[in-house]
């Protein structure tokens, strides 16, 4: 493919970056990507309280301002959509329907975050083998709560949990061999739903690999699941469109032959 394509990076819109919309825009288009979704975070949930974030009615509204405020100033083969990343869409999943339901969006990325339980999975202690795997049974369960659900285009980062253990030193690795049962009904259903999977590369910046994992890939593949997109999960314009190079050698090698672009939360596919 000749250019790049990122569909999963975040703006000042989100609470965790301080990235000007305008420059995160041009970082990625410097970075060589031509077709870009900026998905910032819709948390319906503060990670703090577990309580409803109220500031998630205003992300998709934001979103179009933001797109908008720069159209005229951007490159003439930029092609620049407007999606979110929305968290949580269990625990109030009338609210994921309403603001998933914003006519200008083109795509939307569905994540899990934060358990019920025990709050965000970025704050847990992973020194104990068996609360990790409490942490995957219970992430594992959550993915599947919002594989069942039609408020998202694409799952974000399945097994990106891990990132957090091994910071710790230590990994909760989500594996064919210990969870391949539960893997494969949650990517069986996304496919059943016409729904897709990202390869985000967040993870091979900072050493903690590809999420989904190549074995997580393959099974996706092998099962028929066809719609998988880029992101590099960007929150600075100094991580615009790292490891995308890198990202799509990994579908290729999964056997992957083409990419979702989205628009208007239609896929269209273009080789790689
Ligand atoms: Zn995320
Ligand atoms: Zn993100």
């Amino acid at each position: 493919m000749a250019f790049l394509t990122d569909q999963h990076c975040h703006t000042d819109i989100s609470l965790d970056s301080s990235a000007p919309y305008y420059d995160m825009v041009m970082a990625e288009y410097n970075a060589g990507v031509r077709w870009l979704c900026v998905t910032d975070h819709c948390d319906t949930v503060d990670w703090r309280t577990l309580r409803f974030h109220p500031g998630c009615r205003d992300v998709a509204r934001r979103e179009l301002e933001a797109c908008r405020a720069v159209q005229d100033r951007l490159p003439a083969d930029m092609r620049l959509r407007m999606g979110m990343e929305l968290a949580e869409l269990i625990f109030y999943p009338e609210l994921a329907q309403e603001l998933s339901g914003a006519p200008w969006l083109d795509f939307i990325l569905g994540s899990c975050h934060l358990t019920k339980e025990y709050g965000d999975y970025h704050e847990q202690d992973y020194s104990s083998p068996a609360f990790c795997e409490e942490l995957l049974d219970i992430y594992l369960r959550d993915l599947q709560r919002v594989a069942d659900m039609d408020y998202f285009d694409v799952m974000a980062h399945i097994g990106y949990v891990r990132r957090y253990a091994i910071r710790q030193g230590t990994d909760a690795d989500l594996t064919l061999k210990k969870h391949g049962d539960r893997i494969g009904t949650i990517l069986k259903t996304i496919i059943q739903n016409g729904k897709g999977i990202e390869l985000n590369c967040s993870g091979l910046r900072d050493g903690c690999g590809p999420f989904p994992s190549a074995e997580i890939l393959k099974l996706y593949r092998s099962l028929g699941g066809e719609i998988v997109t880029l992101g590099s999960d960007a929150h600075r314009p100094r991580d615009a469109a790292k490891c995308l190079d890198a990202g799509q050698q990994i579908l290729r090698d999964c056997g992957f032959r083409y990419l979702a672009l989205f628009t208007k939360h239609k896929p269209e596919f273009i080789p790689i």
